[in-house]
């Protein structure tokens, strides 16, 4: 039977992690809607485009054909026919990413593109921001992760070996673009089950989400 899950929440929270887990878990594809904000950020980067230019940004995000890879343990992206896995975490995009998603056409064009994909599959995970408050509202279990920013940071510094300071100030200032952007601003759906993860273990969280699941 069907089973659609939707993980939200900040970076850092743990939801990649989670949500990769959790997917081959239950033996289903992942989907990670920010890595698709992120090869859509890459290619407007790429074509130097004009960042304050919401017209300009809509148009090469319609232009980019992204090829988007929902294997758990290989998610791999490529846009235009360039793989991106490494670029789209890189700090060009990261700092770029919050315009481009503020953009509303540009949310239009994924967030269809997002339905497209989980309709098609029969158990599928998908990360993002808006997964339960606007892309799948009818997934079967809906959570929202959190944590402190000190935690999401010591997390994210760990990965990819940058300064935990200057990660922290980067997630906060990324949270609150995205948490007041014009459109579709980032929030939480009141029907999410808001989960913690500050003091828990990767394993932990997996087990709890599998155990709601089964019940
Ligand atoms: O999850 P991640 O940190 O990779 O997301 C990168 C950015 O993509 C976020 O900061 C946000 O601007 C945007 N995003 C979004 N909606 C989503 C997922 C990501 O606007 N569903």
């Amino acid at each position: 039977e069907k089973c659609v899950v939707a993980v939200d929440g900040p970076s850092g929270s743990g939801k990649s992690t989670v949500s990769r887990r959790l997917a081959a878990a239950i033996d289903g594809v992942y989907l990670d809607t920010g890595a698709m904000y992120r090869a859509v950020t890459w290619a407007v980067l790429q074509a130097g485009a004009d960042l304050s230019d919401p017209e300009a940004i809509a148009k090469i995000a319609l232009e980019t054909e992204l090829s988007i890879g929902t294997d758990p343990s290989a998610p791999h992206f490529a846009a235009n026919g360039v793989p991106v896995d490494g670029p789209i975490r890189g700090p060009e995009v990261t700092a770029a990413v919050s315009a481009v998603a503020a953009v509303p056409a540009v949310r239009r064009q994924l967030v269809a593109l997002q339905r497209a994909i989980i309709a098609g599959q029969p158990r599928i995970v998908v990360e993002g921001r808006d997964i339960a408050s606007v892309v799948a509202p009818d997934a079967d279990l809906k959570v929202y992760l959190t944590a402190s920013a000190a935690a999401r940071a010591a997390r994210r510094s760990a990965e990819d070996a940058t300064d935990v300071a200057a990660t922290e100030a980067s997630l906060v200032r990324r949270d609150k673009l995205d948490s007041s952007r014009a459109a579709d601003p980032l929030r939480q759906a009141s029907d999410a089950l808001e989960v913690d993860t500050t003091g828990l273990g990767i394993d932990e969280v997996v087990a709890y989400l599998l155990k709601l699941l089964d019940s």
